[in-house]
C-alpha cells in the first residue's frame, strides 16, 4: 500500500456547470515563427481586452514550455507568475498589448499535439488543447481571435510555407531563409490555428461558389503521392457545391488547401482554410486503395469541409458542446455520402458503424452523454456518442421536423449564431423555433447516456379487421445514472399482409414518449407482420417476438431496404444467439431466406448488389456477443463458423456464379462496379468458408489477377483465415508488392491481426517485432494493435495472454503518445460483459495499467472508469 504522502495527485476533473465566460478576450494575434524542427521560436503579440468588471489577472494556458520573456505594452515586465502551467499576467488596464516569446522542439513532439514534426514537414494539431504547447494562450474555445501568421524558415528545407485564410506576402530572408504572411480575417478560437511547413507538391483546382467567387483549391502531398490526390479533390468540390444546394452555405476565403500527413492522431482536422488530413483520408489510386477507402476519403473530405459552417463559423463554447460541431458535421457528412451512390446501403453502414462502435460504448463503463457532465482529458471525449450517436439526435430531429422546417430551423441556426461560439441548447432552441415543436422531452437524448431499449409486440384481432402494436421502452442504467425518464423516440412503422405480401398501411411516423404505449391499426383484411423502426429512425435496440418466418417475410417483402436488411440480420442474429447458447440451430430459415435474396439479385431484377453484399454478410461475433448475458467468444465463433459453412455449403453455386472471374471487368469507380466488387468478394469469403478443396486456388486467383487493391484485399482477407500455402505466398507477395507504401502496408498488418486463425495471437505477437512495426505511427499502431483488441476470438483466447500483450503496448504507447494509447483502451474495459475468468485477467492489466507510475491521464482516466464502472 502505498502511503498517502507518496500517492501523487489525482488529476483534475473539469465539469460543465463550472462554465463561466472568459475573464480577458483576445480580439488579435499576431505570431511570429521562427521555424526549427528542434529549436522553434516562437513570438506572439496578444491584444486583450477585460470582459467585464473583474480585477483578475490575465492567465494563458501553457504546456512543456516556458516564457524567455513577457512584455505588456512594449515595455519588459517580470511580475508575472506560474501558476501550474498558465502563466499569470497582472494587468491594470481594460487593454493591452501581452508580448511572449517561447521556444519548442517540434521534432520531439512524439505526442502529435501541437506542433511536430512528420516526414521531415512541420504541421501542426491543435483540437482540442494543442495550442497550449505552440504558445501561451488562453486556449478555450469561446475566445476568438483573427490571427495574422509570419513564417520564416529554411528555403530548401521547407520550401512551402502555408497557414490560415489568405496568404499576404513573402519573401527571402539572410541565410538561405525565406518568410511568409498569412491573415485569417475570421475570429476563430486556439483550435483551429494551423501551419504547414515542407517540401510539399500541389495539385490545384479552382470552384466557384454560387455568388461567383473563385476559391483556389490546394491539395499538397509528398511530389510521389501527388497523382494520389484527384479522388479527394473531387470529392472536395462536391462537397462545396452540395452544401450551397442543401444547406445553402458558401465558402468565404480566396483559398482552401488540405494537407495530407503520414502521423496523425485522428482522422482529419477542419482548420480554418487549411485542413490538416491523415493521409489515409486523402491519398488513392485504384492500386492502393480499396472501394471502403475511396467512399471514406470523400466523406471525411465532406466532414471537414463542412465543418467551416458547423465548427468555425459557429464554434463550442465549451468542450462539453463538442457534439454540436461533431454530431451535427457527421450527419451533414452522411446526408452528402447517401447523396453519392446508394442511400440505402450508406444508412445500413452507418448502422453497422453505431452498433460496432457506440452501443457497446453505451453499455459500457465509459458511457457518457452525448452532452458529458464532466471529463478528466477531453481528447477521451472523441468518441463514437459525441459523433455517431449525436449524428442520430440531429436525424431525429430532422425526421420529425421535415426536410422543410428542418432546412428553416439549419438556417436560422447559421444565421443567429454566425460568429459566436455555441451550445447543443442554442442548436436545439433552433429546431423548435423554426420547427414549430416542443422538445423539452427530446432534451434527455444530451443528458442521459445508455440505449433505450423498445419492446414490441403486435395483436391481431382477425374478426374486427384491427391489429394493435405494444409498445414498451426502457433507458438503461449507466455509470452515474439509474432510473432513468423515458425518451422520445421517433418510430417509423409499417403493416404488411402476410399472405398477400401487400402493405396494409401507409408508412407513420409514431413518436413514442411514454414508457407503454400503444398503436392501433385499421382495416388489418389479412394476419399482418409488422416492419418498425425502418430506415432506423430511432438509434435504440428493438427486442420483438417476430418469428423466423416473419423477418424471412420481411426480409423479401418490406418496401424500405434498411428494413429489408434489418430483418435479415435479426433473423441471423436470432440463429447465431441460440446455436451459441444451445450449441446447434436450424440454420434452414436463413439458408432460405439469403438464397432468395442472392436469387433476386443474380437474376438482376433491380436489387442493387452492395445491397445484397450487406443483406448476406452474418452479424459480427462482437455484435452477437452484446447480444448476451454473458460472452462465450469461442462459443460464439464456433456457431457463427458452422451457419457461415452451411451457408457456403448449400449455396455453393450462387456464390460461385458472384465472384464468378468472368465478371470481372477492367476496373472503375462506379456505385454499379463497386457493388459487383463487394458482392463478389463477400461471394468469395463464403467459397472459403465452405472448405471447398479449391478455395484457396480461387481466391488466390483473384489475388494475382486483380487490377484493383479491392478485389485484392478481398482474396487475401479470404486467404488470411486459412492455413493454405496460398495464403502464405499471397500474404509474402503483397508485402513486397507495397514495401514502402505505409498505407498499405497498415492493411498487411491489419488483415492478419483480424484473422479467425486460432493462433492469430502469437502472430500478432510476432508481427509487433517485426522491422515494419512501429508504435510511433498511430496507424501502424491502430492496425495492428487497434485491429487485435476488437478480434474477438483472438483477443479473448483463454488464458488472458491477449490482454498482458495488450496492457504491454498500451504503456509502451502511452510513453509517447497518450492521447493514441487511451483510445485503444476500451475493448479491455468490457470485463463485466465476460465470465469471472477471463474478467479477473481483464481488471488485472486495468490495474496494472492504473498503478504504473507515470501514465498519462488520457490512459488513467481510460483506465480507472473502465474498473469502475
Ligand atoms: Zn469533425
Amino acid at each position: 500500500m502505498a502511503d498517502a504522502r507518496s500517492t501523487p495527485a489525482l488529476p483534475a476533473v473539469t465539469r460543465r456547470s463550472d462554465y463561466a465566460p472568459p475573464e480577458w478576450l483576445v480580439p488579435q494575434v499576431a505570431l511570429d515563427f521562427a521555424l526549427d524542427p528542434s529549436a522553434t521560436r516562437v513570438r506572439a503579440r496578444l491584444e486583450v481586452v477585460r470582459g467585464g468588471a473583474h480585477a483578475a489577472p490575465l492567465r494563458l494556458d501553457g504546456a512543456g514550455q516556458e516564457p524567455l520573456a513577457v512584455t505588456v505594452d512594449g515595455v519588459a515586465v517580470d511580475d508575472w507568475t506560474l501558476d501550474g502551467e498558465q502563466l499569470v499576467i497582472p494587468l491594470t488596464g481594460d487593454a493591452h498589448v501581452v508580448e511572449t516569446e517561447v521556444v519548442i522542439a517540434p521534432d520531439r513532439n512524439t505526442q502529435l499535439m501541437g506542433l511536430y514534426a512528420s516526414g521531415g514537414n512541420l504541421c501542426t494539431q491543435c483540437e482540442a488543447e494543442g495550442f497550449r504547447r505552440i504558445t501561451y494562450f488562453p486556449d478555450r474555445p469561446d475566445v476568438l481571435a483573427t490571427y495574422r501568421v509570419r513564417m520564416s524558415a529554411d528555403k530548401a528545407r521547407f520550401p512551402v510555407l502555408l497557414a490560415n485564410g489568405d496568404p499576404v506576402a513573402s519573401g527571402d530572408g539572410d541565410d538561405g531563409t525565406h518568410w511568409a504572411e498569412w491573415h485569417d480575417p475570421w475570429p476563430k478560437p486556439s483550435y483551429l490555428f494551423a501551419l504547414v511547413a515542407g517540401e510539399l507538391t500541389v495539385n490545384r483546382d479552382t470552384f466557384v461558389t454560387r455568388s461567383g467567387r473563385t476559391v483556389q483549391l490546394g491539395i499538397w502531398v509528398r511530389a510521389a503521392d501527388a497523382a494520389k490526390t484527384d479522388h479527394a479533390l473531387a470529392a472536395l468540390k462536391l462537397s462545396m457545391a452540395w452544401d450551397e444546394r442543401v444547406y445553402g452555405r458558401e465558402y468565404d476565403l480566396d483559398v482552401f488547401n488540405i494537407v495530407a500527413v503520414d502521423d496523425f492522431n485522428f482522422g482529419a482536422m477542419e482548420n480554418k482554410g487549411l485542413n490538416i488530413f491523415n493521409s489515409r483520408y486523402i491519398l488513392a489510386d485504384p492500386d492502393t486503395a480499396t472501394d471502403y477507402d475511396y467512399d471514406a476519403i470523400a466523406a471525411v473530405v465532406a466532414h471537414e469541409y463542412f465543418h467551416n459552417w458547423s465548427g468555425n463559423r459557429i464554434t463550442c463554447r465549451d468542450w462539453f458542446q463538442l457534439s454540436l460541431k461533431e454530431g451535427f458535421t457527421v450527419y451533414r457528412d452522411q446526408g452528402f455520402s447517401a447523396d453519392q451512390g446508394s442511400p440505402a446501403v450508406r444508412r445500413i453502414e452507418d448502422v453497422r458503424a453505431l452498433r460496432a462502435a457506440q452501443f457497446p460504448e453505451d453499455a459500457g463503463p465509459l458511457a457518457h452523454p452525448v452532452r458529458p457532465e464532466s471529463y478528466i482529458e477531453i481528447s477521451n471525449f472523441y468518441t463514437a456518442t459525441i459523433y455517431n450517436k449525436g449524428a442520430e439526435l440531429i436525424r431525429m430531429m430532422a425526421t420529425m421536423l421535415g426536410a422543410q422546417r428542418f432546412r428553416a430551423a439549419t438556417d436560422l441556426y447559421f444565421e443567429r449564431f454566425d460568429g459566436t461560439a455555441a451550445t447543443c441548447e442554442d442548436f436545439v432552441r433552433c429546431m423548435e423555433e423554426a420547427g414549430d415543436i416542443d422538445l423539452s422531452q427530446f432534451r434527455l437524448w444530451y443528458s442521459q447516456a445508455g440505449t433505450p431499449r423498445v419492446s414490441a409486440t403486435l395483436e391481431h384481432q382477425p374478426g374486427s379487421g384491427r391489429a394493435t402494436l405494444n409498445l414498451a421502452q426502457k433507458v438503461p442504467d449507466t455509470p452515474g445514472q439509474s432510473n432513468k425518464s423515458p425518451q422520445v423516440l421517433p418510430l417509423k412503422l409499417r403493416l404488411f399482409g402476410a399472405e398477400t405480401g401487400q402493405p396494409l398501411s401507409d408508412e407513420q411516423l409514431f413518436v413514442l414518449c411514454e414508457s407503454y404505449a400503444s398503436v392501433t391499426f385499421e382495416t388489418v383484411t389479412e394476419r399482418p407482420v409488422v416492419s418498425l423502426n425502418r430506415g432506423f429512425s430511432a438509434p435504440v435496440v428493438v427486442e420483438s417476438d417476430r418469428s423466423a418466418a416473419d423477418l424471412a417475410f420481411l426480409a423479401r417483402h418490406d418496401d424500405d431496404p434498411f428494413a429489408r436488411y434489418e430483418a435479415m440480420q435479426q433473423l441471423m442474429l436470432d440463429t447465431l444467439v441460440a446455436a451459441t447458447i444451445e450449441g446447434e440451430a436450424d440454420h434452414d430459415p436463413v439458408i432460405r431466406a439469403v438464397a432468395d435474396t442472392l436469387d433476386d439479385a443474380l437474376d438482376d431484377t433491380g436489387l442493387d448488389r452492395a445491397f445484397v453484399a450487406e443483406a448476406v454478410l452474418l452479424p459480427a461475433e462482437s455484435f452477437i456477443g452484446d447480444q448476451l448475458s454473458s460472452v462465450d467468444p469461442e462459443a460464439i465463433f464456433q456457431a457463427r463458423e458452422a451457419l457461415r459453412r452451411d451457408m457456403a455449403r448449400a449455396l455453393d453455386a450462387r456464390w460461385r456464379a458472384a465472384c464468378d472471374p468472368a465478371t470481372i471487368r477492367p476496373y472503375a469507380y462506379t456505385p454499379g462496379d463497386k457493388g459487383v466488387r463487394r458482392l463478389r468478394n463477400v461471394a468469395l469469403g463464403y467459397v472459403a468458408a465452405s472448405g471447398a478443396a479449391d478455395a484457396a486456388a480461387l481466391a488466390y486467383a483473384q489475388f494475382e489477377g486483380a487490377d484493383n487493391m479491392t478485389d485484392r484485399q478481398g482474396a487475401l482477407t479470404a486467404l488470411a483465415g486459412g492455413t493454405s500455402a496460398e495464403r502464405d505466398a499471397a500474404l509474402d507477395i503483397f508485402y513486397h508488392r507495397y514495401a514502402g507504401n505505409a498505407l498499405v502496408l497498415d492493411k498487411w498488418f491489419q488483415t492478419q491481426a483480424l484473422s479467425s486463425r486460432a493462433d492469430t495471437p502469437r502472430l500478432v505477437a510476432e508481427l509487433a517485432e517485426h522491422p515494419d512495426f512501429t508504435l510511433a505511427n498511430p496507424n501502424r499502431a491502430r492496425a495492428l494493435v487497434g485491429a487485435f483488441a476488437v478480434n474477438q476470438r483472438a483477443f479473448h483466447a483463454a488464458g488472458g495472454a491477449g490482454y498482458v500483450w495488450l496492457a504491454d503496448q498500451l504503456l509502451a504507447l502511452d510513453a509517447l503518445n497518450p492521447q493514441t494509447a487511451a483510445k485503444l483502451l476500451p475493448p479491455l474495459g468490457r470485463w463485466r460483459r465476460f465470465d469471472p475468468a477471463r474478467a479477473a485477467l481483464m481488471r488485472a492489466q486495468l490495474e496494472r495499467i492504473v498503478s504504473a507510475p507515470g501514465i498519462s491521464k488520457d490512459l488513467f482516466e481510460q483506465a480507472s472508469k473502465s474498473l469502475e464502472g
